[in-house]
């Protein structure tokens, strides 16, 4: 077929490097703000009191929770109306962009966010929010952050297990930017950098997390994963890893971790074409597994929180809701790719 393909092009603004912390400042001025709201997990709330903000700072939000609580989105709200400020600056994991993205999507306010995990949220016009035990996600061109500053000094403190299960959350957004259908060669070029960036950087990482060229490698690779999930639709991979994290409360990296050799598997069988960079950076899905494997990643639902008696339910529903995948698949299918995930097997196609 000749080549026809929709590029709708990227708005967000990124800088990237080492100690890029110091023009924050001078962004958020840029942006036209006077007072910013620093937003960040409790664990991380002396990296948000530290931001050399001076005058700008509106204050400290420390209360960002995991898939975006209503309820503290609430709070939040009301700190920031308080406060005076007229943007947010999200400094953190997909937790702390999330309520970033809640707070500018109930309030417009501007978006500068300091991503300090692989997770991607920084580059999507994605939000999920949790209320009532429910995860729901929507796309809307309000939630996109203005301003991304990549500071790779920022992910020296993280810690290697979540080092490694971040990375490999990132790379499943690139393994179904891949195959996604609305793609674009932008994204393709993107995804191939990413794997062949993470290929090189993670295992120099087990060895020595503090290696600053290795964190900048990985740390470059998910922003090409981020950029990618911010473009284009996921599949099955993300609609089971919200299923098992969503109803069954497992926890969000390592659940894409466990679950991205056995999806990609999966539809490798359907798209070997698009997945061509997967075979050759990695040798497929099995030599995913390997890679992961190697790096010392979960690779059992069933030790990360998944029961057995679940296992039907959670098949269930992931059928709800059709949606589309490269291949085909019914109960029984996905029902089958979860036990294969459950008791951590090596894919072997
Ligand atoms: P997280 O943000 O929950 O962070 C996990 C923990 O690690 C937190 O306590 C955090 O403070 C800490 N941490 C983060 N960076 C650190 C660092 N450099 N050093 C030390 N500690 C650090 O975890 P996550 O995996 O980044 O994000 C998961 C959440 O993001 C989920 O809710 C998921 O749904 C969401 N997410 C959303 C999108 C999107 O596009 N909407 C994309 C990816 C993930």
């Amino acid at each position: 077929m000749t080549r026809a393909f929709l590029f709708p092009g990227l708005t967000t603004r990124v800088i990237f490097g080492a100690g890029t912390l110091a023009q924050v400042p001078e962004e958020l001025r840029r942006m036209g703000h006077r007072k910013a709201l620093v937003l960040s997990t409790p664990h991380q709330e002396a990296e948000a009191r530290a931001l050399p903000l001076g005058d700008l700072s509106a204050g400290v939000f420390a209360g960002a929770a995991m898939h975006t609580p209503t309820d503290v989105t609430e709070k939040a709200v009301e700190a920031y109306t308080a406060s005076g400020a007229t943007c947010v600056v999200s400094l953190g994991g997909g937790s702390t962009t999330g309520l970033g993205k809640a707070i500018a999507v109930r309030t417009g306010a501007d978006q500068l966010v300091i991503p300090t995990t692989y997770a991607g949220s920084e580059m999507t016009d994605i939000l999920g929010e949790t209320a009532g035990g429910e995860k729901t996600t929507r796309r809307d061109p309000a939630i996109r952050p203005e301003v991304v500053v990549y500071d790779v000094a920022l992910t020296l403190t993280l810690p290697l297990s979540l080092t490694v299960t971040s990375a490999l959350n990132a790379l499943a957004h690139a393994m179904e930017a891949l195959y996604a259908p609305d793609r674009n060669p932008v994204i393709e070029a993107l995804c191939r950098e990413a794997l062949t960036a993470f290929k090189t950087a993670l295992p120099r990482l087990t060895q020595n997390p503090a290696d600053l060229d290795a964190r900048a490698e990985a740390l470059y690779a998910a922003w090409c994963c981020s950029t990618a999930l911010g473009q284009v639709s996921m599949a099955l991979h993300h609609k089971l890893a919200h299923v098992l994290g969503g109803s069954f409360g497992l926890p969000h990296a390592e659940t894409h971790a466990v679950l991205l050799p056995h999806t990609t598997a999966f539809n490798a069988a359907a798209a070997p074409d698009l997945l061509r960079p997967l075979t050759e950076t990695f040798g497929g899905a099995p030599g995913l597994w390997d890679f992961a494997q190697s790096l010392g990643a979960p690779l059992r639902l069933a030790d990360i929180g998944m029961k057995a008696q679940d296992l039907d339910r959670a098949a269930e529903i992931a059928m709800r809701n059709a949606y589309w995948n490269p291949r085909p698949f019914d109960r029984s299918g996905i029902r089958n790719l979860l036990q294969a995930a459950f008791e951590g097997r090596r894919p072997n196609t």
